[in-house]
């Protein structure tokens, strides 16, 4: 894992990474997480996850600090059934869920993707491919999981085709063991950072995801953005990367640290 001579990002408590967080201080801050593999363990199935109790109790912490967000992949109210705390912003389907400002885009992605389950009569035809296939309908957009299919290797390989033969052609993200069907009015997850850092007035900002999706933050480059992959992969383009979803309670205390040192005051323990 370790000793590539470029790093594709340094360990969040190094001293790089540290450092990176401590810039942070001073400032108003807009802190903004992804879900799945990230606050939350993955699990087999998608409705067993949950938020673990330190994590949930972190965020809390965090959130006398600065404005916390969630943008996920799953539907908006989902998510927040899931966190089991309160943030300032949650954001579903990775951007066009709860997105203000983007309530005619949203309305639009819906009427896509009910277009979408009528041709794919509501799963029945995923599932004739392989019964285990799952299609998950997230309102203004689809997901088909694959992680339960009898052949995961073929879903793989004739999925993409099939599912961009549906009218009008979705935008095809894949994750892990999914594909994500986005219909081509839908917001990504770089556009709704951007809007929430905008929104919430932040003068700077860090994001932490680990999937596919949230390449689309990490490939913004905005100059006052920290971004934190979990789970080290050398192609990611983010600058800083946690071990485990069971390091996120660590980074926040350390991004609270951060805070509270340019205030002068000490961190919540
Ligand atoms: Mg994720």
């Amino acid at each position: 894992m370790s000793g590539g001579s470029m790093a594709a990002g340094e360990y969040a408590f190094s001293a790089a990474g540290l450092g990176a967080l401590r810039q942070l201080g001073g400032r108003r801050i807009l802190a903004a997480f992804d879900f799945d593999g990230t606050l939350a363990p993955i699990a087999l199935r998608p409705e067993q996850v949950i938020t673990p109790p330190g994590t949930r109790a972190a965020l809390d912490r965090l959130r006398d600090w600065c404005t916390t967000a969630v943008i996920s992949g799953r539907s908006r109210d989902d998510v927040l059934r899931r966190l089991g705390v309160a943030v300032d912003y949650a954001v579903g389907n990775h951007g066009i869920d709860g997105l203000p400002g983007a309530e005619r885009e949203s309305a639009e992605c819906v009427a896509v993707s009910r277009g979408w389950l009528a041709q794919l009569r509501g799963g029945e035809t995923l599932r004739a491919r392989d019964p285990g296939l799952l299609l998950e309908d997230k309102g203004v957009s689809l997901s088909v999981h694959y992680r339960q299919a009898r052949d995961p290797g073929r879903a793989v390989a004739e999925l993409p085709a099939v599912l961009a033969g549906l009218q009008p052609p979705p935008r095809i993200v894949t994750g892990k063991m999914v594909f994500n069907l986005l219909p081509p009015a839908a917001v990504d997850k770089g556009a709704a950072m951007l809007r929430l850092l905008e929104l919430s007035r932040a003068e700077a900002g860090v994001y932490v995801g680990d999937d596919v999706t949230d390449e689309d933050v990490f490939r913004l480059h905005q100059p006052d953005l920290v971004t934190v992959r979990v789970g080290r992969d050398v192609a990611s383009r983010a600058q800083l990367y946690l071990r485990a979803p069971s390091e996120i309670p660590r980074l926040i205390d350390a991004l609270i640290s951060a805070l509270a040192a340019s205030e002068g005051r000490e961190a919540l323990r």
